[in-house]
């Protein structure tokens, strides 16, 4: 894959630039800060659970 910043094709992985989710090589992942997959995806589960709640409050 390419790296989202330099270019380059090597291993990437996701790491958090200045507030985006940037599929970035080693180095420029200096600039930013490893993206936790885990709390990344942590916000659409909530977003179902608000559903459900509103679901119950139908009933
Ligand atoms: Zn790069």
């Amino acid at each position: 894959m390419l790296c989202d910043m330099c270019g380059k094709d090597t291993k990437l992985s996701k790491y958090s630039i200045e507030g985006t989710v940037l599929n970035v090589c080693s180095v420029c992942g200096k600039y930013g800060q490893k993206f936790d997959e885990s709390r990344g995806l942590a916000y659409p589960k909530k977003k179902g659970l608000k559903k459900i709640f509103l679901s119950l409050l139908r009933w």
